[in-house]
């Protein structure tokens, strides 16, 4: 080993490692801008077309959203039941993404997430009501938060409790508001809609397994009872907007988690089945209720035409850019014909140590989604930890192969790995926050890769580093050093 090649191997050790903190910090960047930032309002493709007729208008629609209660909740809850066995007891799917806030923006404006640019905001601050909401048409229209009052104050409601947004609820809020609720309901307003919020907080701290969850799910059926007791001759609507995986936590796209149920009672409305219809066709049934009108771009359809034609996976998902997808095949193609040349042909240098940390994370942890909570904690220690396995496996092939050439080997453990991280940065979008634009990277299936890729291959280039490092310092590196130089040289007196 020459001089300059041992510095040059200590210079790229170093920068290697401490590349770390810096790709670190841009993992938690992009979960800033998946929670955070709002994306530009867009278009959403049509729903598949069919012919029927909406719902009457009636006197009193009274809609009432069980926050993070799945269908199997769901039917579990009686009074739930009840309102599904004297009507439509119908599926919803609530499309993408999973989130609260953007799913109530969908369904009291008819606009698909992807239309109204708010994607994933859970910032805890109102968002500006969708132009065209159905609330803002109807003047005496009230709505009623448990919590979480952020939520009902971006529909545009005339009347809106707890009166202000601020995370603080009024004093005694917890004790008083189901008997607001429940006056509410029972009286005159053409429209009111109570969001109960305590499955939704059970499932995040405890899961879905928990007896917080049966708990919660069991008073947020009493509730219901007495809401829908209050006011029996009115209109009824109640569904979901997500459900949560096992273990707590919801946004991705999964269909468990996006087609919740949502059934509908009252004057007009015959005891059916049916679904799963959009959201935004729930957002017609409402309109249709209370006499508004959708804005123009709204995809809704009326109840009979969404029931002849339920929506599927393909019409509800949004579809990722083909010019990114472009760029990241092609990426991943570059880096694969740079992965054959360096290694060579060798079947031990090829990174077999990626495909062990990724199944060891998805054995270990979970399969990374927008609904799995490691992909947003902090430093995102859980996802290195669960890939440490692979991250020995490499650690254990590059010091054996910097022996031979020290610069293909990097490339061949490291060109496909970082590559295809790079390639998930563009296909989700994240990519432009390496410019400074303020994008939000909320994609189906890959924006959950986009943290824990992040993490494993800023961890392996560490480790990379720290093999080369040793390799310049460390006595016995390698029968790459001829006889006669450097370590016999070393030896003589
Ligand atoms: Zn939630």
């Amino acid at each position: 080993m020459t001089l300059a090649d041992r510095l040059i191997r200590v210079a790229l050790g170093v920068a290697l490692v401490l590349l770390l903190w810096p790709l670190r910090d841009l993992r938690q960047d992009a979960i800033n801008a998946i929670v955070r930032n709002d994306a530009a309002p867009g278009a959403t493709p049509p729903l598949p077309a069919a012919t029927g007729a909406g719902l009457p208008p009636a006197a009193r629609t009274r809609v009432v959203l069980i926050d993070g209660a799945g269908r199997d909740t769901a039917a579990g809850m009686a009074a739930w039941n009840a309102v599904c066995a004297r009507g439509l007891d119908l599926t919803i799917d609530v499309g993408f993404p999973t989130v609260s806030l953007p799913v109530e923006l969908a369904l009291w404006s008819g606009r698909t997430q992807q239309q109204t640019g708010v994607l994933y905001h859970s910032t805890g601050k109102p968002v500006p009501p969708p132009a065209g909401a159905i609330p803002a048409q109807v003047p005496d229209a009230i709505a009623i938060a448990e919590s979480h009052s952020y939520i009902v104050h971006s529909l545009g409601f005339p009347h809106t409790l707890p009166p202000t947004p601020a995370k603080t609820l009024p004093d005694k809020w917890a004790d008083t508001w189901v008997d607001t609720a429940v006056a509410a309901v029972g009286g005159p307003a053409r429209l009111v809609f109570v969001h109960v919020l305590r499955v939704d907080t059970a499932g995040h701290r405890a899961g879905k397994r928990s007896t917080a969850w049966r708990d919660a799910a069991a008073s947020a059926d009493a509730i219901l009872g007495r809401l829908t007791a209050a006011a029996p001759d009115a209109r009824w609507l109640v569904l979901s907007d997500h459900d949560h995986i096992a273990g707590g936590g919801h946004g991705g796209e999964a269909r468990a988690i996006r087609v919740v149920r949502g059934c509908v009672a009252g004057p007009d409305v015959a005891v059916g089945r049916g679904g799963p219809i959009s959201v935004v066709d729930a957002a017609r049934l409402i309109a249709d209720s209370v006499g508004a009108t959708l804005p123009a771009d709204s995809r809704g359809r009326p109840l009979a035409a969404a029931l002849a034609a339920p929506v599927d996976d393909d019409d509800v998902l949004p579809a990722l850019p083909r010019g990114r997808v472009a760029l990241a095949i092609a990426l991943l193609l570059a880096a694969l014909l740079a992965t054959g040349w360096a290694a060579g042909g060798r079947i031990a240098a090829v990174p077999w140590w990626w495909p062990v940390a990724l199944i060891a994370l998805m054995l270990l942890e979970t399969t990374p989604s927008l609904s799995t909570p490691m992909i947003y904690k902090k430093q995102g220690l859980t996802m290195a930890n669960a890939a440490a396995p692979g991250l020995a496996v490499l650690a254990i092939a590059l010091t054996f192969e910097v022996r031979r050439d020290w610069r293909r080997a990097l490339v061949a453990q490291l060109a496909l790995p970082v590559a295809a991280t790079v390639a998930v940065w563009i296909v989700t979008g994240a990519s432009g926050l390496w410019f400074g634009e303020r994008v939000c990277p909320v994609v189906p299936r890959w924006s959950g890769w986009l943290p824990p890729l992040t993490i494993i291959s800023a961890t392996a280039l560490a480790v990379a580093g720290l093999v080369v490092l040793a390799s310049a310092v460390l006595p016995g590196s390698g029968p790459s050093t001829p006889a006669g130089t450097s370590r016999s040289d070393r030896a003589a007196p």
